[in-house]
């Protein structure tokens, strides 16, 4: 074991603090990764306010991360000393279940082991995350992040990147398709960047009239104000497909009236409490509502070396950790364009 430092609660009531912890020495599959930058996901904001009710405290959030490798265990084949690696959601899962055999440890049927919020089964305890200068994690769920990307853009990749790429890829979006994006968040303006980077046509729908310029730019073809009816009506039965990245409760029937017959909307946000759906906003027209869950670690991976080769990355406001309580404010707002990246290099100097 060794002791590290990060910014962790103790309560959901209490803000982040600094706070000392130990990780495992790495064992021979384990690289061992400084941390340089981690992005701030709203999920984080829910973990740590116990929001979902299911926070282990303390709780160190953060699984957005990007670092370079000091350290690499005796069987380590595939990473070595300097390569730059990420981390995101997921450290472990079982790896022999139909699930994981295929690809989607996100869905291990025995409960992936997150990156925090998790058990440490090699020292016990809970898992910490990125908001902390080193992390020790098995090869398997460490990414390969090309120097062709900017480490602190492309940090939140590794969630709110693959929790839109994923599901965009499974419902096929793409040329001669109307997609639509609900909410220019951090996820939502990845959304809106893949949809447009895989041919769809491209509405992003926003209750912040101050984004629509944003919204453009980031590749909509069109902002659509979810508050205006008249802007809502205009769009009616028209949508093949509509990610929905909204973090807090909303009007979801909004949206499903807005889908084509068998069109599909798929929520990736996960507000603290349930969403009505009012079912003959399906039955009619025999539309589907379904979830996803951020993606596998190959799927990780191809969204990477996609955004590498596209030049795609986050737009984001890079903040030092002592600004992090702050910055959940400023996200509860929305008002953050488009993700906090937290700059790990000057936490050893105050932890
Ligand atoms: P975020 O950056 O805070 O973005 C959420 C966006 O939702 C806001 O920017 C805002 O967009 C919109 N919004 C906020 N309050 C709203 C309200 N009351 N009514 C309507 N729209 C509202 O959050 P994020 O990090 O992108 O995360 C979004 C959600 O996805 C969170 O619940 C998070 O936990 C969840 N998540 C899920 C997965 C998964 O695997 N499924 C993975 C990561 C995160 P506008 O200003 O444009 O309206
Ligand atoms: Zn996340
Ligand atoms: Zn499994």
């Amino acid at each position: 074991m060794f002791t590290c430092t990060g910014y962790a609660t103790n309560s959901a009531k209490d803000p982040l603090a600094p706070f000392s912890f130990n990780r495992r020495d790495p064992g021979p599959t384990d690289v061992q990764i400084d941390i340089e930058f981690c992005g701030v996901c709203h999920s984080d904001l829910h973990q740590a306010r116990n929001e979902w009710r299911n926070t282990i405290y303390p709780c160190l959030p953060g699984h957005e991360i990007i670092g370079r490798v000091t350290k690499t265990g005796a069987a380590v084949a595939r990473f070595k000393v300097g390569d730059r690696v990420g981390v995101g959601c997921m450290v472990d899962s079982c790896r022999t279940c139909a699930s994981c055999v295929a690809g989607f440890e996100q869905y291990c049927e025995k409960g992936f082991n997150p990156t925090y919020n998790g058990q440490d089964k090699t020292i016990g305890g809970p898992t910490f995350g990125g908001y902390s200068n080193v992390i020790v994690v098995d090869e398997f769920f460490v990414l390969r992040v090309s120097d062709k990307l900017d480490p602190a853009a492309a940090a939140p990749l590794l969630c709110a990147g693959i929790t839109t790429y994923s599901p965009l890829r499974h419902w096929k979006v793409g040329p001669g398709q109307k997609v639509g994006v609900v909410g220019l968040g951090g996820l939502g303006h990845m959304g809106v960047k893949f949809a447009r980077a895989f041919g769809a046509h491209t509405v992003l729908f926003t209750t912040s009239p101050s984004k629509i310029a944003d919204g453009k730019r980031l590749g909509a073809h069109e902002v659509v104000l979810s508050k205006d009816e008249g802007q809502m009506a205009a769009q009616a039965d028209s949508f093949d497909f509509i990610l929905d990245a909204v973090a807090a409760d909303h009007d979801v029937s909004q949206y499903l009236g807005l889908l084509k017959r068998d069109g599909t909307l798929v929520q990736v946000g996960a507000p603290e409490k349930p969403l009505a759906v009012p079912v003959f906003s399906l039955i009619f027209k025999r539309r589907n509502f379904a979830g996803s869950l951020i993606g596998g670690i190959a799927e990780t991976q191809e969204m990477l070396d996609f955004c590498a080769d596209h030049g795609i990355a986050c737009d984001v406001e890079v903040i030092p950790i002592q600004k992090i309580n702050e910055a959940y404010e400023r996200m509860l707002r929305s008002d953050v364009r488009y993700r906090f990246s937290i700059d790990m290099s000057n936490l050893g100097a105050v932890a």
